[in-house]
């Protein structure tokens, strides 16, 4: 109890009154985060204009959400507060934050505005009394013609995601609704960048606003770890493959740079048996909203998306954001990357670049104040593995299914000269072979950089350990249980890859002996440690085979089982959905909604 008192505290010490702190807890928010801990005060306390910078998922919408429902007269049934969000996505997605903000305060309404659905209910919904009207541009200033909407009395108008409002022109539409609202109110702008268009639109609608920033201007989230994977352009989509396939449990978002390429991406990978979607501006509101409901229950796991269609899209969780390509503008890279690592979850944002491109990733770098990690496409026999033990874990952790009690004597008779390692091998050949054979003859998808293939990395060996993540080991941690036990420098010691309950490493080939010896009897808390050579290890200095890495693998598994594998996925389609085609890039801005 005490503890929730103090937690109740610290939102109260904000000023914030009671109904909110009730759904405050209900949302299950502990602390305030530093941007609602600078906002919430000073808007609480006085009617200001205030330009607020802090980056993606710091908590920005109960940041104005707060103290614009205190400020809200729910006895009274004007609009008068207005907010400006980019797209139909965020604009859901803030209305419903801010109806759970304000579940205890009793004839507040809050109404969403936005193009694609049927403008006669919204103008209803409005006729009806909506204190809060909370819209994307475009069709504000249509209801505002068709006077629909009367935003002439507001007191607050937010401006949140400006950066993106502005990137996708709306400057003009927001000039033209401001002009609508009376002199008087209060404008609350929020955005996690600045750019010159931000402090323009500052300038012109506010007066001297209270300025503050979270963070360094445009970082990204610090729980998000950074990557990049090396590869020849035609081999985007396959590396795609490789990174989902290398992590069985993905639930992420992909971005490509045009509509084109994320339409022609999504359905590749729902043609190759991956649980995908595609998100752009070209769906209808309808599509959007189902494929949005979809990744949200899980149903979906890679959703592929614009830039624009995706900002700011809060879903929990995400794993991994894979940038299938580099967005033209750095800056928007820290957006992608907010995706994921939200709400103090851990997250990895994957570049796949083409060697021309290596060097975007130092101004990267420096826009997020953050370095890069540069790692390997997963080998065919290394994603083998992983799915392997995946399997072997999911297995272990599948309830049973009673339904199948009354077979059991049948089964029994028809397996009954089998002992158990024979079942076990049987089984996965079963639900493996093909995953196996599909990937045995896989090719290096990593594309050769003459100067690193000559400074000693052939000559080493690739190992399987089976600890990783579950054992509490990342790869520094890991790295540095290996050069302890072994005895070995950090040089010597490379490509240290972890993951859930196993993890890889490559050591110079002449410790090879000494790894395997050390490993032989190994116990950790009791439990043997097992190391093994992986048996792709000596790739690295070969020639790159020429043979066939085709359509990818994704088993399409539901809870209740594991499904044979389509056989559509065997297809070898790998050059397809590759983004390579440097015209094709160029493309303008509409073609990126
Ligand atoms: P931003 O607009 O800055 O990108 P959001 O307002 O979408 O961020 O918030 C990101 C996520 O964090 C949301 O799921 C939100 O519910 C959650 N959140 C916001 N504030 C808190 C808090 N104080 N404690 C815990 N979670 C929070
Ligand atoms: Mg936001």
């Amino acid at each position: 109890m005490r503890l929730i008192f103090s937690y109740m505290n610290k939102f109260e010490a904000l000023g914030l009154g009671e109904a909110i702190i009730k759904a405050v807890n209900d949302m299950g928010f502990e602390t305030p985060s530093e941007v609602q801990e600078k906002a919430i005060p000073i808007l609480l306390k006085e009617d200001t204009d205030i330009v607020a910078l802090a980056q993606t998922g710091t908590g920005k919408t109960a940041a104005f959400g707060f103290p614009l429902i205190e400020k809200i007269d729910s006895s009274s049934r004007i609009t008068q507060g207005l907010i400006l969000s980019p797209t139909r996505e965020l604009c859901l997605q803030i209305t419903n934050e801010l109806k759970n903000y304000s579940k205890y305060i009793p004839g507040l309404h809050t109404v969403a505005i936005y193009g694609g659905a049927s403008i006669t209910d919204q103008a209803k919904q409005i006729k009806r009394g909506a204190q809060i009207v909370v819209a994307t541009p475009g069709r504000m200033q249509d209801m505002i013609n068709r006077k629909m909407v009367d935003i002439t009395n507001i007191s607050y108008c937010i401006l949140d995601e400006a950066d993106e409002m502005l990137n996708m022109g709306f400057y003009e539409d927001i000039n033209t609704i401001l002009s609508h609202t009376p002199e008087d109110k209060s404008t609350w702008l929020f955005s996690a960048t600045m750019p010159k268009e931000v402090s323009t639109i500052a300038k012109r609608f506010m007066q001297t606003p209270v300025e503050i920033t979270v963070g360094h201007k445009n970082t990204g989230s610090k729980n998000v770890s950074h990557e990049y994977y090396v590869v020849n352009s035609r081999d985007r989509y396959a590396a795609l493959k490789r990174l989902a396939d290398a992590n069985p449990d993905i639930f992420s978002v992909i971005f490509c740079r045009t509509k084109r390429d994320t339409q022609k991406v999504a359905e590749n990978l729902i043609g190759d048996g991956y649980n995908a979607a595609a998100l752009h501006g070209d769906l209808s509101q309808n599509q959007r909203d189902l494929v949005m409901k979809s990744f949200r229950n899980r149903q979906i796991q890679m959703l592929v998306a614009t830039d624009v269609a995706a900002r700011g899209i809060d879903v929990d969780d995400v794993t991994h954001v894979i940038n299938y390509q580099l967005p033209d503008e750095i800056e928007t890279y820290t957006h992608r990357s907010g995706r994921t690592g939200r709400a103090g979850k851990s997250g990895v944002s994957m570049v796949i670049v083409s060697k021309s491109e290596v060097r975007k990733i130092k101004s990267v770098e420096r826009i997020i104040k953050k370095s890069f990690e540069k790692k390997e496409i997963p080998s065919g026999e290394e994603i083998c593995q992983v799915q392997l033990f995946h399997l072997a874990s999911d297995i272990g952790k599948a309830e049973i299914n009673h339904e199948i009690d009354s077979y059991l004597p049948s089964i029994n008779e028809v397996l009954e000269e089998f002992s158990k390692e024979e079942l076990i091998k049987k089984f996965f050949s079963v639900e493996f072979s093909r995953f196996h054979n599909y990937y045995k003859k896989s090719r290096d998808l990593n594309a050769v950089n003459e100067r690193e293939s000559n400074s000693g990395r052939d000559g080493s060996t690739r190992y399987f350990i089976n600890v990783g993540e579950k054992d509490g080991f990342d790869w520094m941690t890991l790295k540095d249980f290996l050069k302890e036990v072994l005895e070995i420098g950090s040089d010597s010691l490379s490509r240290v890859d972890v993951k859930e309950s196993f993890s890889f490493f490559n050591t110079n080939t002449e410790h090879q002996e000494r790894v395997l010896q050390v490993f032989e009897d190994f116990r950790m808390e009791g439990r043997k440690v097992n190391v093994e050579i992986s048996k792709d290890s000596g790739r690295r200095g070969g020639r790159r085979r020429r043979d066939n890495d085709g359509g990818g693998f994704k088993g399409k598994r539901r809870s209740d089982g594991f499904k044979p594998k389509g056989k559509k996925r065997f297809d070898s389609k790998e050059d397809r959905g590759s983004g390579g085609n440097q015209k094709r890039d160029r493309r303008k801005r509409s073609d990126r909604r």
